[in-house]
């Protein structure tokens, strides 16, 4: 078993189930990493589960437990790295995630790594970023790290989640958009009916907001695979359905062998 490295210095709850946390490296120092890349992160099957759990499917043989999770904070921060975390009542990872309290210790995996990545895109390509849920963690990363020397294209996320308490990193990205002409920040929930709170956004699934045209609305200009990069990330449904709306609009999916302007992480 992997000796547990790391420690949680910050817990923020957001909701039920739903949490951010900044993990510290203990006796060592995190690897660079690139905006969008994940870290893999674990607990032995001893460690606890959380109250809000629901019960296991148990191995046979309970094995050392590992999750890739995306880096939410800059790659300028050295000390900490940041995760967007939501609880699978009946998963193996989360629920020990989620009993963990500040100071508690965890694995860090000691590669970070992955290709959903900038670097996918020529930069003077304007950037559409579509998340579900904790899929906005790697934007975060990207925006965190580049939004403040971006000068000529244009930035947008679309956030989609089932609350408006869910939109984790809500008053962070209005601010940016506040403070940065050309990035926009649209929220968007599919459960107006039972919010808390009063919702005067949009709502619907990704796929369907997609069709109002939002992005062309916000900059004037409808997108083009000349112009703009679509990275997609989160829920495998919503990437699947986006893809191939983008591809009905003549976008491609990116490969090596054949660059294209669709890039996704699906998270299962
Ligand atoms: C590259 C990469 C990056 C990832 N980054 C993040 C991240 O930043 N934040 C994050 O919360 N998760 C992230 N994930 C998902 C994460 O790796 C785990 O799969 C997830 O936390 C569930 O782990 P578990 O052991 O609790 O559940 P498991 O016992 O492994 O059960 C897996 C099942 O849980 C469900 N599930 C998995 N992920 C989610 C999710 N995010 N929302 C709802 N249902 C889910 C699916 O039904 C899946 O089949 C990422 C996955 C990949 C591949």
């Amino acid at each position: 078993m992997p000796e547990l490295n790391a420690i949680v210095t910050q817990r923020h709850d957001l909701a039920p189930g739903l949490m951010i946390i900044r993990v510290a490296p203990l006796g060592w120092e995190f690897p660079p990493f690139k905006p969008g890349q994940f870290a893999v992160l674990g607990l032995p099957p001893e460690a606890p589960r959380s109250a809000s759990s629901l019960p296991e499917e148990v191995p046979e043989k309970p094995a050392f437990i590992r999750r890739a999770y995306s880096i939410a904070s800059s790659s300028r921060d050295k000390e900490f790295l940041e995760f967007y975390v939501v609880e699978v009542q009946t998963g193996a990872l989360t629920p020990r995630l989620f009993a963990l309290k500040e100071g508690g210790k965890l694995w860090v995996g000691p590669k970070l790594t992955g290709l959903f990545t900038l670097d996918q895109a020529e930069p003077d390509r304007n950037l559409v970023f579509i998340a579900t849920g904790t899929g906005l963690a790697p934007y975060m990363s990207m925006l965190r790290t580049h939004l403040a020397q971006e000068q000529g294209r244009r930035l947008t996320v679309i956030h989609g989640a089932r609350y408006s308490r869910d939109l984790g990193y809500r008053e962070e990205l209005f601010h940016m958009e506040r403070d940065n002409a050309n990035f926009s920040y649209l929220p968007v929930i599919t459960r107006p009916e039972q919010n808390g709170e009063p919702w005067h956004g949009a709502t619907g699934h990704l796929q369907n907001f997609w069709k109002t045209r939002p992005v062309e609305q916000v900059w004037g200009a409808r997108p083009t695979p000349a112009d703009t990069n679509f990275f997609l990330c989160g829920n495998p449904s919503m990437v699947e359905a986006m893809v191939a709306l983008l591809q009905a609009d003549g976008f491609t999916e990116h490969t090596k062998a054949n660059p294209g302007q669709i890039h996704f992480e699906k998270y299962w």
